[in-house]
């Protein structure tokens, strides 16, 4: 099974990960974690140049393209063989997040942004999404209260920026209601979990 978190800034989706797969370590299935832009060499060497904060030229298209450019990198490299040998996949971004961010905040469009990730990604969609979200003024609080967290090119937009990736998240969960499921991020972490553990166990039990 294919399982993709999104979510804004500071909604808790590593957390919410590491959550998740020790839990589900511990009914014995075998889960392997992962992220976007990155988990393999090739994809954390984009993600470098996408969120290096002195690359302000960057142009939206440009961006787009070198975030399906990692995530093509990382499933070829990654995600496929995983599935393959019958793994869990979990992975802390996909899709989801170029059409949120680069089609809806951006402004590309979500058509747009698609048709760079259909030849991208082949037909791999997630079997389940979960969307962490939250509002973000609380996200972003979060993230500026917390020590030792990377500050990216990202965290340089303004609060209506993330209002728009939320926006544009809230789209795709009416769009694909089956797929992408919402959990309230604005949640204890434990609930979170609980709440997470409860969807994933009732859709791939039985
Ligand atoms: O999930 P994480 O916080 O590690 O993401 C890194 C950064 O990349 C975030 O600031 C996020 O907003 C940004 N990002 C983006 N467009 C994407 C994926 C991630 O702007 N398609
Ligand atoms: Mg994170």
């Amino acid at each position: 099974w294919f399982i993709t978190v999104e979510g804004g800034e500071g909604a808790g989706k590593t957390t919410l990960i590491e959550g998740i797969a020790s839990g589900l370590n511990k009914q014995g299935l075998r889960v392997v974690t992962t992220r976007e832009p990155g988990g393999i060499p090739i994809a954390e060497q984009i993600r470098s140049i996408v969120l290096d904060q002195a690359n302000t030229a960057m142009d939206a298209r440009t961006e787009a393209l070198l975030y399906a450019a990692a995530r093509r990198q990382h499933l070829a490299e990654k995600v496929m063989p995983a599935l393959a040998e019958g793994k869990m996949v979990i992975c802390d971004r996909f899709v989801d997040s170029s059409l949120a961010y680069q089609g809806h905040a951006r402004g590309l469009g979500l058509d747009e942004v698609w048709s760079i990730n259909r030849f991208a990604i082949e037909g791999a969609m997630p079997d389940l999404t979960l969307l962490m979200d939250l509002s973000p003024e609380v996200g972003l609080a979060r993230i500026h209260g917390a020590s030792g967290r990377e500050i990216n090119r990202l965290d340089l937009e303004g609060l209506a920026f993330h209002e728009l990736v939320r926006e544009g998240y809230i789209k795709l969960l009416q769009r694909e209601p089956e797929r992408i499921v919402r959990i309230d991020a604005e949640q204890s972490a434990e609930k979170i979990l609980n709440e997470a553990l409860a969807i994933i166990i009732a859709r791939f039990e039985g």
